[in-house]
């Protein structure tokens, strides 16, 4: 018996890695590929799923072409594959003609074990023939979502892949995601043509991720008060534009942290600067646009924030996994805040995407994650159609119970202004109407002579713009998003007005407070 007969998978995990035992369920996978029996692997960010394929590759001989769409992380993927001794490449645009032909002869001489391919390069017709005179151990569909229009990411050149086995019919595919709803994952079997695949499924659950969520007002403050509990911690903070990246990274080194920026709009030197910045701790805090955290590697950052509402949950579940990869406790803050919904909406109105309807559901399902009083991992998990039995006791809703009470006369008072403001006026000019204040907009409008004007002064901006947007949530307000967000009644609204219909509110939590 040769040598690398009897090595088993573990003995690979440990020689290149430096890891002594496999997490659950990738010594699975890497039987089943080694067995050439295709395979689907749903695990959560930061699960493992990339030793999954590179080990077979490893054990097999050929080398593994791996499809994936994130041409800006194929570069670091195969450097951190070469560091560990992996001998690995990629194809994609960015190089010159001459590089990539001297990949080409590489592989064709045997000497690479891992390809990493954009999907347009493997579909252009030059690389199939190329292929076609290649020894290939297995195929690995990297993010394999994106083949799914019910996907949160869909990328129509990833369903050409269906050729994968059409022309490569003995090469067993492995297709892996973070993505887990049941739709997708039956879309990607369906379109990549799986010959009855073993479907590996990773508990999506995170317990070591500390879940809350806080009303989108004073930020800064807030986050503050956030960091001064978590001292010498990196953690990272997502927002949803370039520019606020920056200039709430400049906020943040004015008040002596030490803050950098990351978003698509920055040379690659810069991207790549900072990045290593932050992973050798020079860095403390990244602000950042979604395009921060893939493929990055540091497992200890031990929170991330929320700036914006992400659009889906697969994002914020996605990137909130950034936190804590290294198993220790980790806090994630989600600022709320209707303001992000509504430019949501908008953007996606702007776009009109094919599939609208669908990314309008899934917005919704985020906006009643954090808008939800019951316990959040739940609803996080059975989003990904896995249940939680308890409560998890580690969500800002577990922690501190919320106490209703009756709100009814409240929401009257709202409802009221809003009918005598004509159905007019934005959410902060009902509130300044009934608070009475006499700024411009109320004394111009002659808004200080209606009936409900200063009926609620009893209650301070912030309270009343909590319960507005309770009410929102409940349905007894509306925004109109395309007349300058006024505000109408909702389907409630006649009940709460003329049929004495109860309305249960909550106090609005203190804001100030951000408990550890
Ligand atoms: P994913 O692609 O699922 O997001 P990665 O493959 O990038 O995750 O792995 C995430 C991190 O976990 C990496 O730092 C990786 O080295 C580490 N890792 C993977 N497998 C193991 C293991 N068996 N033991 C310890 N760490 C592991
Ligand atoms: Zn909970």
């Amino acid at each position: 018996m040769n040598e690398t007969q009897t090595r088993q998978p573990v003995d690979f995990l440990k020689q290149y890695y430096g890891y002594d035992r496999f997490r659950p369920m990738q010594e699975a996978v890497v039987r089943t590929l080694l067995d050439g029996r295709d395979s689907l692997v749903l695990m959560p960010t930061g699960g493992g799923k990339s030793v999954c394929f590179q080990i077979p590759a490893l054990m097999k001989p050929g080398v593994c072409i791996v499809v994936s769409p994130l041409i800006a992380l194929m570069k670091d993927q195969v450097e951190a594959l070469l560091l560990n001794g992996i001998p690995a490449a990629f194809l994609n645009s960015t190089q010159g003609s001459r590089e990539q032909r001297e990949i080409e002869q590489d592989c064709l001489a045997g000497r690479l074990k891992l390809l990493y391919v954009s999907p347009e390069k493997m579909l252009s017709e030059s690389f199939f023939v190329f292929l076609k005179t290649l020894q290939i151990s297995l195929f690995a569909v990297d993010e394999a979502h994106c083949i799914s229009s019910w996907g949160h990411d869909f990328r129509p050149e990833y369903t050409q892949l269906n050729m994968l086995k059409t022309h490569f019919a003995d090469v067993p595919v492995v297709a892996l995601t973070a993505t887990a709803d049941k739709l997708t994952r039956q879309d990607i079997v369906n379109q990549l043509n799986l010959d009855d695949p073993a479907v590996f499924v990773a508990s999506f659950n995170r317990p070591n991720l500390s879940l809350k969520v806080l009303p989108g007002l004073k930020r800064i403050q807030q986050i503050e008060r956030f960091l001064a509990l978590q001292p010498d911690n990196s953690g990272i903070i997502y927002c949803q534009s370039r520019k606020s990246t920056e200039s709430l990274a400049a906020k943040l080194q004015e008040k002596g942290y030490r803050a950098g920026f990351y978003h698509a709009g920055m040379s690659a030197e810069s991207r790549a600067q900072t990045q290593e910045e932050f992973v050798r701790d020079d860095i403390r805090i990244i602000c950042a646009t979604i395009a921060f955290g893939m493929g990055i590697d540091k497992s200890n950052v031990r929170w991330v924030i929320h700036y914006n509402m992400p659009k889906n949950l697969e994002s914020f579940y996605q990137e909130i996994g950034r936190a804590g990869r290294d198993g220790s406790a980790a806090d994630t803050v989600l600022f709320y805040s209707f303001a992000d919904v509504a430019s949501w909406k908008e953007m996606l109105a702007e776009n009109a995407p094919a599939n609208l309807g669908l990314q309008l559901a899934k917005l919704e399902r985020i906006q009643q994650y954090a808008e939800a009083h019951s316990c959040r991992r739940q609803i996080l998990l059975s989003y990904f159609s896995e249940e939680l039995t308890e409560p998890c006791g580690n969500c800002d809703v577990c922690q501190s119970p919320r106490v209703m009470f009756d709100g009814t006369v409240l929401a009257q008072k709202a409802l009221s202004a809003i009918v005598r403001l004509k159905e007019q006026v934005p959410v902060n000019t009902l509130i300044d109407v009934l608070r009475g204040s006499r700024n411009q907009t109320v004394i111009q409008n002659n808004y200080h002579l209606i009936k409900t004007y200063g009926a609620g002064s009893d209650l301070k901006f912030d309270e009343w713009r909590s319960y507005v947007q309770q009410l929102i949530n409940i349905g007894v307000i509306e925004i109109a998003y395309n007349d300058h967000y006024a505000l109408r009644r909702g389907i409630l609204a006649d009940a709460v007005l003329f049929q004495d219909r109860k309305i249960q509110l909550i106090k609005p939590e203190d804001a100030a407070q951000l408990k550890a």
